[in-house]
């Protein structure tokens, strides 16, 4: 007989960082925000959901972060290290750029050095070098997402959660800020969970598009997007990309009712 190997313990961190199981979410007014929701987000991938409005999609997300708790079903995370990027930038309009990039990192009480060494080194990081001491006043709307991105981005977080955070940006600098994120997605290899109303976005950002129904909103269709990661630019003009996003707008409009 030969002996065997003691077997090491493992020490490779799960790759399931989101995990959801027939959830539910049903607040006190009676309103049913989503049924039957299956989803898991692993290392490496980058899933966006889209669904009508009003189907429960900032809802998931906020059962995510643990804001909010699912009414039945199970949701589990397994990291604390969660960014939260929302549609609006939310800064502190008497704070400079890295005053309001140190914030959570303040908040979690980390000396002033330290602060200052992530706060500059995630500004670089979204292209914001220079504009330090500028107020949010005197940032474009795409500058001000920058800054509340480089502010998640202080936390290194595992699993970033997005709340359709250039929807109210210009097309070209929604252009410019998906192909910035996903090099940051590519770089700094956090997963991501993504809502837009956008399907060109949705697919081109993602590894996995899902597509919910109107409320109460389950998922009606998920598509693996087989195109290579770092994505280039040029696919959002190919044959290839236009059909899937003709697939994916057909089973939005199919599951909208
Ligand atoms: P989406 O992000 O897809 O637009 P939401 O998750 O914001 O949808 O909301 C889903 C539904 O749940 C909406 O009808 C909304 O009004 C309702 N809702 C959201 N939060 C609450 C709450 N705290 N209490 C009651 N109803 C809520």
């Amino acid at each position: 007989m030969t002996a065997t190997a003691p077997t090491r313990p493992t020490t490779a961190p799960p790759t399931t960082l989101l995990d959801f199981r027939d959830v539910a979410m049903q607040f006190d007014n009676g309103v049913t925000a989503l049924e039957h929701v299956d989803l898991t987000v692993q290392r490496g991938e980058f899933v966006t959901v889209v669904g009508p409005s009003g189907c429960g999609k900032s809802t998931l997300l906020r059962i995510a972060s643990g804001l909010e708790t699912a009414s039945t079903g199970s949701a589990q995370v397994s990291t604390s290290r969660i960014g939260y990027v929302f549609q609006d930038a939310t800064l502190l309009p008497w704070r400079s750029v890295t005053k309001n990039v140190e914030l959570l990192a303040e908040l979690h009480g980390d000396s002033k050095e330290e602060r200052r060494r992530k706060a500059a080194d995630a500004i670089e990081l979204v292209g914001l070098g220079g504009f330090e001491s500028s107020l949010p006043k005197q940032l474009s709307g795409g500058m001000k997402m920058r800054t509340s991105l480089a502010r998640s981005l202080t936390l290194d977080p595992e699993l970033f959660l997005f709340d359709e955070p250039f929807g109210a940006l210009d097309e070209i600098t929604r252009e410019r800020l998906n192909d910035e994120l996903l090099k940051l997605f590519t770089e700094q290899q956090f997963a991501g969970l993504f809502i837009t109303h956008s399907v060109s976005e949705a697919v081109y950002l993602s590894t996995r598009v899902v597509v919910m129904s109107g409320r109460p909103g389950h998922i009606v269709q998920t598509f693996d997007v087989p195109f290579p990661m770092p994505r280039d630019p040029d696919i959002r003009y190919t044959t290839e990309f236009a059909e899937l996003v003709g697939e994916v707008s057909h089973a939005l409009r199919e599951g909208h009712h």
